[in-house]
């Protein structure tokens, strides 16, 4: 009998349950039975929610194709994530005459009454059992975080841990303790920036913008210990980011790095420069140059009205308008209200990236660019046609057929020899840039990694229609050059050439 390994693994299990360990139990159980083990497929889940998996679909053509007569995986719960993916990897298995094989379980034919149910109950108890760990781990957890006790997630610079417990680092504290100083005393990010040259994040990488906000706002610094604090994703997915019921708040039970007073002018400086900085943004128009009218196809415009209340305060609000409204009056299209859009827009492109699949994206990409390869076959068919033209030309001028209309057809003939060939050779030569989907797929990481709204509406938002009802249609997708990078790396590394824009839904934004 021929047969294919499946292993799959996704990081949030066990190592035990890693695809090394199930190969080798499947490697095993098949020499033990002389089963002739010809192919191996296996996933590497990150996330739960990863339906499209390759080493699956993989396996499914495969065993469509009869490459094997058997499928074995380590057992029900690590072949599959849950019932519903088992059950339909036996059917896919089933329609293509498969048989499946479990090195811990005895599987039936699951036609068959009682052996399906017994292994619905087998795929259960599986998914009961991971439901019931992760339960028991929160719990656990929440044990923890009670203690003080490290709870996973980066551990923040200027700390180790060591038998669960925050220690001070005393090397990356002295880095801590100037940046709060620099920043307290009034120094510019440029000038903190310059004192730290040469030194590195937890991470590795050098200091930015980014990297300093959240250190400076870091609780931890000062011995506050939080867990728990936000719902930031539920089975994967964006939660909102609401407060929980049941947060563990603990106030000194890490050692600080930085003493209270510090901390606060720190506080202090970062909620006032928040301030200003939100005061300009007021005035800036996130989307301007996306937004577009239906009605009239004029660009929509930013602008701010204010009205002086009875109290005599004065109230400011930004709009986005169809320019030819302003100019001319000729359309009739309604305002939006920029707050509202802006918003919308923004909360809706960052839920829908933590549901994005980039491999998936990726591997789309790479191939839209690469299966575009140049076809040269019309300019090719055209340039054999042209040069037998030249031929009979040449042949019918040698015996002595010379008339003007003949030479000048010839000219004609030999430029367009000329041009034909100078596009296929363009043509060809732009084959060279091939796209791999890692890049892609790093490019797309590099976006959503420190969700910064600005970069993310440039990369990732099309275009916006106003239509003639008040509501707007938001097309939102990948914008990437020819080399399968986005927009703004690519701008960095300077160049622009092929431009491609992936389309990835709309969203429509109520009137
Ligand atoms: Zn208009």
């Amino acid at each position: 009998m021929k047969a294919a390994a499946y292993a799959r693994y996704s990081t949030d299990k066990q190592t035990e349950n890693s695809i090394a360990y199930q190969m080798s139990a499947i490697t095993k159980y098949c020499l033990d039975r002389n089963i002739d083990l010809c192919a191996t497929y296996s996933d590497e889940a990150e996330t739960g929610t990863n339906t499209n998996r390759a080493g699956f679909q993989a396996l499914v053509r495969a065993a469509e194709r009869h490459e094997f007569d058997a499928v074995v995986v380590y057992d029900i719960s690590r072949g599959s994530r849950d019932v519903v993916d088992w059950f339909a990897f036996r059917k896919a298995m089933k329609a293509a005459g498969v048989q499946v094989i479990s090195t811990t379980q005895q599987l039936g034919d699951i036609t068959d009454p009682s052996s399906f149910l017994t292994e619905l109950v087998t795929a259960g108890l599986g998914q009961h059992m991971v439901l019931d760990t992760r339960k028991k781990s929160m719990a656990g957890m929440m044990e923890r975080a009670k203690q003080g006790l490290y709870c996973g997630g980066r551990i923040p610079l200027g700390y180790n841990v060591e038998d669960g417990q925050y220690i001070i680092n005393e090397s990356e504290a002295r880095i801590v303790r100037m940046i709060f100083q620099a920043y307290a005393a009034g120094e510019s990010y440029p000038e903190i920036l310059q004192r730290l040259a040469g030194k590195t994040t937890k991470r590795g990488r050098a200091f930015s913008k980014n990297s300093f906000h959240s250190i400076l706002q870091n609780e931890r610094y000062i011995g506050v210990f939080k867990w728990n604090e936000y719902n930031i994703h539920i089975m994967r997915k964006w939660a909102g980011g609401k407060k929980t019921d049941n947060p563990v708040i603990l106030d000194g039970i890490i050692p600080p790095i930085i003493d209270k007073d510090t901390w606060e002018r720190v506080q202090k400086r970062v909620k006032d420069n928040k301030r200003n900085a939100a005061n300009k943004a007021k005035r800036e128009y996130l989307l301007s140059g996306l937004i577009e009218c239906a009605s009239c196809g004029a660009a929509y415009v930013g602008h701010c009205s204010t009205n002086k209340r009875k109290d005599g305060s004065i109230r400011e609000r930004r709009y986005y308008g169809c320019g030819n409204k302003y100019r001319s009056g000729a359309c009739q299209s309604a305002s939006i209200n920029a707050d509202e859009l802006e918003l919308f827009v923004v909360s809706h492109i960052k839920a829908a990236i933590l549901d994005w699949d980039f491999d998936e994206i990726a591997r789309d990409y790479a191939d839209q660019i690469n299966g575009a390869a140049p076809d040269c076959e019309a300019e090719k068919r055209e340039l054999a046609d042209v040069d037998a033209q030249i031929v009979n030309g040449t042949k019918a001028a040698l015996s002595g057929v010379v008339f003007p209309e003949l030479m000048k057809a010839m000219d004609e003939l030999r430029g367009r020899k000329i041009e034909l060939e100078n596009i296929i050779a363009e043509k060809s030569a732009y084959k060279g840039e091939r796209v791999k989907p890692e890049d892609v797929v790093a490019a797309l990481r590099d976006i959503t990694e420190e969700f910064e709204p600005r970069r993310a509406v440039r990369e990732l938002v099309q275009k916006i229609y106003v239509n003639p009802d008040g509501s707007c249609t938001v097309h939102i997708g990948v914008h990437m050059t020819g080399n399968g990078l986005p927009k703004e790396t690519n701008q960095r590394k300077g160049s622009s050439r092929g431009k491609k824009t992936l389309e990835s839904g709309t969203l429509i934004f109520p009137p």
